[in-house]
């Protein structure tokens, strides 16, 4: 790695050329107010190409402004994402290769700009986006870089050497020792001093690695072993050297984000909280934050351009303050020296467009607005919400998921509500890079406003094909203390009882699955797909239809517990056109209590969906109408995702034992049957073969699931009834024996 310290001297010289010097900073710079109008036009190198480094949600963000600009913008791609939103945003896509890690490869990516002739480079978040290294090479190579200058990342990028920053700013930091003292008993006598509990963390930390919580005295010395051990492994050299502070039992992490020029001007454009988080993870964040007095804010807000100023910051930036919720004091907790995730959020309170604001700055204009002018839009604008769809299951300890969205219904958005998204339907979701599947943010007048208009715009999501966090989500929204802005850093943690309770499913659910299921598979029977009569349209027309449903159940309970899975059982008959009577009956009270009937509702299939896995239906049942849409996985038919009244629940389609019973198949002598209407996939058996019980006869398809129909008995095939292909009524003979006298019976499994 090339010494950023020996190139540091040059990085004004090498700004683009048109850029003026800086003038010089002090640590506590006034504040000043030039309004945009005063931008000296001869200084300006409007953008006018750019390279994005990222993918996914942020790379499409940033194309839409820079086009927006007039900004011409290629994107990069590896193998993996070639075909992603991101790679197809933007007329010009470079190829980086098969290797997954390609947006991290820096010579390339700035070789590719050069080639191209790009004048500009976005790095996004995450990937290059923090590494001074990096953009000092894109200075170096005479790219302007949308982000700090280089050796102000460096600063920002050391926690101990930030802090030492901050403290000489007058930026309070968590009381705690940041120094070179590096011996077992020497950081031992800080931790008394401070006093326990205290947290130890790498200077080079991230991510939440390689910090330890010490409680006591006692447990110092293995703490403080294994936490250097997990952040040499994580951060290489160096990631030993510790820093120790106290630990804040009860945290709330508010941040600021901040936008500096390079005129020594600096503004902050209100505060975030991100304090609902997961394994260090923010899941929501908010503007303004809540509970938080009016001298407080100001004084996050001052503290916060005070540390970027002490650093020469220019461009977005966020400085991160952990808020002790039993004192009400606050400390610095570091500075990200990108634009964050959760940039939405304050571009939502303030009106802004903080892409287009790095841009402008980064050509070298002056800041677009004054902090007396952000103020006064903020007081106007009310408050956001930022939502994260994570590709995850809470269910299993937030555990990440990957796969096709098979089906992707989205939220209106408006002024108020919008989606940066990285995918649509159809996509996949790789297990190769981070599994944010899209943020929503929700804009209202106040707190409890925006909060209801995120939870009823995530109930209009429809994902299926992968977990995702959605349906906590609305948990979240729902949440009393959530809505009392009572959070903090362990909120999940404290209320998980409420966050994970397990919902009742109603019987409104079943019925409409089971109506769903009906409707579709009459709509294919009447278009089969080779004009054939499928045989069941007439029978659904007259006759009654069985399902029976689980519940999909993936909490750790589901695994310990011994309770039997509630069997749901659905009977369906057709009374007339779109008149159906429907019952529902559920196991677990199946002695005690009789079936749920609805009669004579009407029902009607929805036109909007084409897709042969997804149907819509819209149900008068006796006290409310119903709008259902059902999808069945294409790669597993038996598994059903019902959205219904802004809840997904999943189910499993079961194919009971008692069905063949149910449809009266019992009675057919020395022969066996079909247990359900079916498409014949292949005979197992020859004619005259003598089987033995048990042996596989027939494989049948049904509801695209295949079932092996099993010999119920030893004995000698006399007929194989049907040839492949042939589709089957439920009761048809399919194996006929020639022992007249054995009494089978078709056993599916
Ligand atoms: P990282 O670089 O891994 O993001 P941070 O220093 O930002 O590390 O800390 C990550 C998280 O750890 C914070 O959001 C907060 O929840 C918690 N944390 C950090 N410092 C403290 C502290 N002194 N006391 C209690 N919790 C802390
Ligand atoms: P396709 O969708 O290609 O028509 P399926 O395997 O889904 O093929 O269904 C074949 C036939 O069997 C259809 O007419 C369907 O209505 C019927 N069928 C499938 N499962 C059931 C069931 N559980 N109960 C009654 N009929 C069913
Ligand atoms: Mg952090």
């Amino acid at each position: 790695m090339r010494s950023l310290k020996r190139n540091s001297h040059r990085l004004r010289a090498i700004r683009p050329p048109t850029s003026l010097p800086a003038p010089p900073r002090i640590f506590s710079a006034p504040i000043s107010t030039h309004p945009s109008a005063s931008n000296d036009v001869t200084s300006i190198t409007p953008i006018k190409s750019l390279l994005i480094a990222n993918r996914g949600e942020i790379a499409l963000r940033i194309a839409r402004t820079a086009s927006s600009m007039g900004i011409r913008t290629t994107t990069l791609y590896t193998d993996i994402d070639a075909s992603s939103q991101h790679a197809k945003c933007t007329p010009n896509s470079l190829a980086l290769g098969p290797n997954t890690k390609g947006y991290l490869n820096g010579p390339q990516i700035i070789e590719l700009a050069k080639k191209h002739g790009i004048e500009a480079l976005h790095p996004g978040y995450g990937f290059l986006s923090e590494n001074p290294t990096f953009a000092q090479a894109c200075e170096d190579a005479g790219i302007v870089f949308v982000g700090p200058p280089p050796k102000a990342m460096l600063d920002m990028g050391d926690k101990a050497r930030s802090k030492i920053i901050m403290n000489a700013a007058g930026v309070p930091c968590v009381p705690g020792y940041h120094g070179p003292e590096q011996s077992v008993e020497e950081l031992r006598g800080h931790a008394r001093e401070i006093g326990y509990p205290v947290l130890l963390k790498s200077v080079k930390g991230g991510g939440g690695k390689g910090m330890r919580i010490v409680l006591r005295d006692e447990e110092f010395e293995a703490q403080i072993a294994s936490a250097r051990q997990e952040a040499r492994a994580s951060f290489g050299d160096g990631g030993e050297v510790m820093l120790v502070e106290k630990y804040v039992v009860r945290p709330r992490h508010v941040e600021v984000q901040v936008f500096a020029d390079r005129y020594g001007n600096c503004v902050a454009l209100g505060e975030r909280d991100c304090s609902v988080q997961r394994r260090h993870q923010k899941i929501l964040e908010e503007s303004p934050a809540p509970v938080l007095d009016d001298a407080t804010r100001h004084d996050l807000w001052d503290k916060a351009r005070k540390a970027a100023l002490a650093v020469d910051y220019v461009g977005a930036g966020t400085v991160e303050f952990i808020l002790d919720k039993d004192t009400g004091k606050f400390y610095f907790m570091e500075m990200n020296t990108r634009l964050q995730v959760e940039h939405p959020v304050s571009e939502m309170v303030t009106g802004t467009d903080l892409v287009e604001w790095q841009f402008r700055v980064a050509a070298g204009e002056r800041l677009p607005l004054t902090q007396d002018e952000i103020e006064a839009r903020i007081h106007e604008r009310g408050a956001a919400i930022e939502a994260r769809i994570y590709a995850e299951n809470p269910d299993k300890g937030f555990f990440p998921d990957s796969g096709k969205l098979v089906h992707l219904i989205t939220p209106k958005v408006s002024e108020d509500i919008r989606i940066d998204a990285g995918f649509v339907e159809g996509d996949t979701v790789s297990e190769a890079y981070d599994g944010m599947i899209a943020k929503l943010i929700v804009r209202g007048r106040d707190r409890e406003t925006a909060i209801r208009k995120l939870e009823l715009a995530l109930q209009e999501y429809e994902v299926v094909g992968l977990s995702t966090n959605i349906e906590f989500l609305k948990r979240l929204c729902r949440s009393q203390a959530f809505v009392e802005g009572d959070v903090e850093t362990g909120f999940i943690e404290k209320w998980k009882d409420e966050l994970f309770e397990r919902k009742h499913v109603s019987d409104e659910v079943f019925a409409q699955t089971a109506l769903g299921l009906l409707t579709s598979q009459t709509k294919k029977t009447i278009s089969g797909p080779h004009g054939e009569t499928l045989g069941f349209g007439e029978a659904a027309a007259q006759g009654s239809r069985k399902f029976a449903f689980q519940v999909k159940r993936d909490d750790a309970a589901a695994e310990t517990t011994d309770e039997a899975p509630e069997v749901v059982q659905v009977e369906v008959t057709q009374r007339g056109h779109s008149l159906y009577n429907v019952s529902v009956s559920r196991s677990t009270d199946a002695s005690t209590a009789s079936p749920v009937v609805y009669e004579n509702i009407i029902s009607e299939p929805g036109s909007a969906v084409a897709a042969s896995h997804k149907s819509q239906l819209t149900t008068f049942f006796p006290r409310a109408r119903v709008e259902t849409t059902l999808v069945q996985d294409p790669g597993a038919p038996e598994k059903l995702s019902v959205f219904q009244l802004g809840e997904k629940t999943e189910l499993t389609l079961v194919q009971p034992g008692w069905f063949e019973k149910a449809l009266g198949l019992k009675e057919a002598a020395a022969s066996v049957v079909a247990p359900m209407p079916c498409k014949i996939l292949r005979n197992e058996v020859s004619e005259g073969q003598e089987v033995e019980k048990g042996a596989p006869l027939v494989v049948i398809e049904s509801m695209k699931m295949e079932t092996v129909i099993r010999s119920p008995q030893k004995g000698i095939v006399k007929k194989l009834a049907h040839k492949e292909g042939d589709i089957c009524k439920a009761g048809t003979v399919l194996v006929l024996f020639e022992d007249p006298d054995a009494t089978p019976a078709a056993g599916s499994e």
